[in-house]
């Protein structure tokens, strides 16, 4: 069993009195992060022991609670009670600093904090109380697992998905494309290839690989699991380049297909590119959320084009054949003798392809709209003055049926 006192002066450690005021200590620990912080320090691991050493020591005293705890005992745990620990300490059932554990870890139930019970079984006959605090234990594993990255016990998690909006041009909506896309994601590390760790296992000096380390506190004595290795008893870097999170945020220009007919508001799934999983797992999906661009003349109601065509009051009261445009060029259109202005005349097939089925197509839907010819000549009034003459129905009869 490792017995190895592990007694840390937080204090020396940001270079601060015990009286620092919290003020003190978050300047201390500002001064110290700019000057190790691993990306101030590539590859040092100097510096990076270091700057987990001065986090942890920030974590600690920034915290009133957590301060008051290591004032009290020197070291820091979550399930310390700080009364109940001060009492228990006056109750004088703490082993001195050289008695010898009796019992092990196996008789010393970890999910109770971590403290060493096997003095005060001997002196009390008693077991401890019952272990209830399993739930506190996670939170002190928490701590010490965030700070001391590359032994992180987790398996392969998948990469979380992503959700961009893009907008596309009218024309490559119709007609379809390719689109670039800069998006930011999560890349599987280079230098760690989303292990979050490098280089070899080794023992954890710490703990000489039993994952265990004894500290005093006071009278009391403590095992807990050993901060350095998270009880794995081994050892291994955390990626300098990924800080062992296993994946880094990459910039990425993406080049995307967008289907002809594609409509305003479809998405998009590009499976696989989204953020990048760790350990092994799977990516998640890039999601892109289609806006189609707008367009001066056609206008888009799903497969369908919507388009007003100005017409003469001589080719609608003739019938013509005139030239409209729809998004394949210039198309002819029959205009019927006696076509009303508003009047919406169909060109089948002359709208947008289907997105979801290439042999499908959308129509066109011409709305005619009468232009009333500026007459400027004699002439032109002339006969139209006969035209009226000839023609005298009133077209508000029907209105007037109805009033
Ligand atoms: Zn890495
Ligand atoms: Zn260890």
């Amino acid at each position: 069993m490792p017995t190895t006192p592990q007694q840390k002066d937080y204090y020396a450690t940001l270079g601060i009195k015990r009286t620092a005021t919290p003020d003190e200590i978050r300047k201390a620990f500002r001064k110290l992060a700019r000057k190790y912080h691993p990306d101030v320090n590539p590859n040092n691991k100097k510096a990076e022991e270091k700057f987990k050493e001065i986090s942890e020591a920030n974590d600690i005293l920034s915290d009133e609670k957590k301060r008051k705890v290591f004032d009290q005992f020197g070291f820091y745990s979550d399930n310390i009670d700080p009364a109940a620990a001060a009492a228990a300490a006056r109750g004088g059932y703490g082993a001195g600093p050289g008695a010898g554990p009796r019992g092990g870890p196996q008789e010393v139930p970890f999910d109770f904090g971590g403290f060493d019970f096997s003095d005060f079984q001997t002196q009390t006959g008693q077991r401890p109380p019952s272990a209830q605090q399993e739930s506190s234990w996670g939170g002190f594993r928490d701590i010490f697992s965030g700070m001391f990255s590359g032994q992180k016990q987790r398996g392969a998690q998948a990469g979380t998905d992503l959700e961009y909006k893009v907008t596309v041009d009218f024309w490559t909506a119709v007609r379809g494309g390719t689109t670039r896309l800069q998006i930011q994601r999560q890349e599987t590390c280079p230098t760690c290839k989303g292990k979050a760790s490098t280089g070899s296992v080794q023992v954890c000096a710490e703990c000489g690989g039993t994952g265990q380390v004894t500290q005093m506190g006071g009278q009391m004595k403590f095992n807990i699991q050993c901060p350095r290795c998270s009880g794995t008893g081994k050892l291994q870097s955390a990626c300098p380049t990924c800080y062992g999170e296993g994946t880094v945020a990459r910039a990425e220009t993406i080049d995307f297909r967008v289907k002809p007919g594609t409509r305003d508001g479809q998405r998009i799934r590009l499976a696989g590119k989204g953020n990048s999983g760790t350990n092994g797992g799977a990516p998640g999906d890039l999601y892109l959320i289609i806006k189609s661009g707008t367009h001066p003349v056609f206008e888009r109601s799903g497969d369908n084009i919507l388009v007003s065509v100005p017409v003469t009051v001589s080719e609608a009261a003739l019938g013509a054949k005139i030239e409209v445009p729809t998004v394949d060029g210039r198309a002819q259109l029959k205009i019927p003798p006696g076509t009303q202005s508003g009047q919406k005349l169909r060109m089948r097939e002359r709208g947008v392809p289907s997105a979801a089925n290439e042999s499908i197509r959308g129509d066109q839907i011409v709305t005619v709209d009468i232009v009333v010819p500026q007459l400027r000549d004699e002439r032109s009034k002339e006969i139209l003055r006969e035209f009226a003459k000839l023609n005298p129905e009133d077209p508000r009869t029907a209105i007037w049926e109805k009033v």
